[in-house]
């Protein structure tokens, strides 16, 4: 079967099927945003890997290497940070086609370790290879995570609420404008260019919030929901009026001929975190939010593979699995 006819996640569960190996010490296995290991008793790794490919995930035409090597430690940051956990030490493998020049790797790293140092995270080795046509980057990252504070994507419960944090819609709303006029400094730019992961904010929750479920938005806002229900045969209400869209974003959308919804729902690389709660944390969001930009923007209801939105008219429609698929 081509891997077009099973898709990107139906190829993966079949890995998964061929692969998934029970093992005591393995607390989170493939399926999360990273994988969490009991190496000791005291002690819990993170452990994930993301690869940004030329032509996939960045064009050079508007990506600088600084800016590819950014994106991908932050791909990578993001993982641990949806499992609460802190970044610690990475391998980072370059596949290079035979255009790109020493300086150029150079500034690849100088990227790397700009994101990685803002959170103590170390470099300590990788690979390198000759790549055909397009250049590629790859990180493999470990972390750490306390015991009691790890969050799976798994563990939503019915009438949680759903939040997320920072602005939605701008990842896409970048590269967007960089599509139809090739450079420009905008803020919105710069958040597809060099997002920034949301590790502070996600220590922050994990350690004041009985936090149930928890995904990065990589693939976009629609999609994760999916990710986020799935495995507990849940579903989910978004309520258009409470997405939160910046007005830099609305305007953006606007001079773009875009509609800001879609852009809300379906950006990938957003790199935000979308969580859900139990109600009774509700009297901690105020004191929380003083600290961190989050929104609560809807509900987790009891109708399996059901992720529905409210629209600001009042009428309701299903949603779809929008959002960025490799094939
Ligand atoms: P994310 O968007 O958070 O990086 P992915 O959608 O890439 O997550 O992956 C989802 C899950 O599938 C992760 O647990 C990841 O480790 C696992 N996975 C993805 N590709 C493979 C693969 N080729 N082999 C084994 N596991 C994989
Ligand atoms: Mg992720």
């Amino acid at each position: 079967m081509r891997i077009k006819q099973i898709g990107e996640f139906g190829l993966i569960e079949s890995i998964k099927k061929k692969i998934f190996a029970k093992d005591r010490q393995v607390l989170v296995n493939i399926g999360d945003d990273a994988a969490v290991i009991k190496s000791s008793p005291k002690r819990l790794l993170v452990f994930t890997t993301d690869t940004l490919v030329e032509k996939v995930h960045f064009n050079l035409r508007y990506f600088n290497f600084e800016q590819v090597g950014w994106k991908t430690m932050t791909a990578n940051l993001s993982d641990i940070a949806a499992m609460g956990g802190l970044p610690k030490y990475a391998l980072v493998t370059i596949g290079l086609p035979k255009f790109i020049e020493s300086e150029d790797v150079l500034s690849l790293y100088r990227g790397i370790n700009k994101i990685a140092r803002r959170y103590d995270c170390k470099i300590i080795g990788g690979d390198t290879t000759l790549s055909p046509q397009n250049l590629f980057v790859t990180i493999a990252l470990l972390g750490e995570v306390e015991p009691g504070l790890f969050v799976k994507r798994t563990g939503a419960q019915k009438g949680d609420m759903i939040c997320v944090t920072g602005n939605l819609g701008e990842s896409q709303a970048g590269l967007e404008y960089l599509k139809k006029y090739g450079r420009g400094n905008l803020p919105l730019v710069r958040k597809h260019l060099q997002p920034y992961p949301r590790i502070r904010q996600a220590r922050i929750l994990v350690r004041n919030l009985k936090i149930n479920s928890m995904i990065d938005i990589s693939d976009g806002l629609s999609s994760e929901l999916f990710h986020l229900t799935r495995e507990t045969n849940l579903g989910a209400v978004v309520y258009e009026d409470k997405l939160p869209l910046s007005p830099t974003c609305r305007k953006l959308a606007s001079i773009l001929n875009l509609s800001p919804l879609s852009l809300a729902l379906s950006s990938g690389e957003e790199y935000e975190l979308l969580f859900t709660i139990g109600k009774k944390e509700l009297n901690k969001i105020d004191s929380i939010k003083r600290r961190v930009n989050l929104s609560i923007i809807g509900e987790v209801v009891d109708q399996s593979k059901s992720i529905r939105l409210v629209q600001s008219s009042g009428k309701t429609r299903d949603l779809k699995k929008t959002g960025f698929v490799h094939f």
